[in-house]
């Protein structure tokens, strides 16, 4: 898990997953972008990690923030080592009661994004000292939950788009993805979930608990390193054993 000097930009790093990602990477030596939409609390975080760190806001469902993030990227790195394609939403609404902006919203951030960034910052990551990418999907792309369809859908394409830029991109940048089952972060607050609902959601795991953040950044900070140098296309469950039930 060796990331030192590796220069990596985290999405939705304001939050849950993506920081507890970024603050793994810069502790492992990592010089890390932040990127997300809130502006304060990226500032926050920079503030807080120092040296190493800086932010970039940017909405990764519009096109033109992505530019101008590869165009800050190439100005400040010139290269990238890493990208961690994290920002995700999620609604809760079954097919019948999905409208074209919840299905558009959710489609744009979760699979739109992640493909634009991947395309923009392309031509960095192949200047980049051993390049991988990184997207986080979900164990509902492969189980899905009723009541979330566009959400299980855009997973399930995410989980396909790493397969394909894997292929496209290999032997020159890895690119796997992680799938975590209920992990607690204010993801579920966005659902309308209290705190003890996602606790009571660790029974539905074989190993009897709801993940923490780490245990999902430790997998990604894995398949970032050199320590993964003969993977790629790997979609990974880090899930509790939940794919087992
Ligand atoms: P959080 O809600 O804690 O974090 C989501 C992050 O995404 C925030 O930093 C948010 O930042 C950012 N974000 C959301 N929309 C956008 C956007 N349009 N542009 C840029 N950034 C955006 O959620 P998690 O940490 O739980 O989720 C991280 C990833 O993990 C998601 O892809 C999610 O689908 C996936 N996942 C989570 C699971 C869980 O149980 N928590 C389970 C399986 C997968 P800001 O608001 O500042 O823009």
């Amino acid at each position: 898990m060796d990331v030192r000097n590796r220069r990596i930009i985290v999405t939705g790093a304001s939050s849950g997953i993506g920081e507890a990602t970024a603050r793994m990477a810069h502790a492992g030596g990592a010089e890390v972008c932040l990127v997300a939409r809130r502006a304060d609390r990226l500032a926050e975080l920079v503030a807080e990690l120092g040296d190493r760190a800086w932010s970039m806001v940017c909405d990764v469902s519009d096109p033109s923030d992505i530019a101008a993030l590869a165009a800050a990227t190439d100005d400040r790195w010139g290269a990238v080592d890493g990208l961690v394609n994290n920002a995700g939403i999620a609604h809760m609404a079954g097919l019948d009661d999905t409208d074209l902006d919840t299905w558009q919203e959710t489609f744009d951030v979760n699979l739109r994004g992640p493909f634009l960034l991947c395309r923009d910052l392309g031509r960095l990551l192949k200047l980049g000292r051993s390049p991988a990418v990184v997207n986080v999907s979900s164990s509902l792309a492969e189980h899905p939950l009723p009541g979330m369809a566009a959400y299980n859908a855009s997973k399930a394409g995410l989980n396909h788009l790493t397969r394909c830029l894997a292929a496209e991109w290999a032997p020159t940048v890895r690119v796997n993805a992680v799938m975590p089952a209920v992990v607690d972060t204010p993801i579920h607050a966005t659902r309308g979930m209290t705190e003890e609902q996602v606790a009571e959601m660790g029974d539905l795991h074989p190993l009897g608990r709801v993940g923490r953040p780490e245990d999902i950044a430790s997998m990604i900070l894995f398949l970032m390193s050199d320590a993964a140098s003969w993977m790629t296309g790997a979609v990974i469950p880090v899930d509790g054993g939940i794919l087992l039930t």
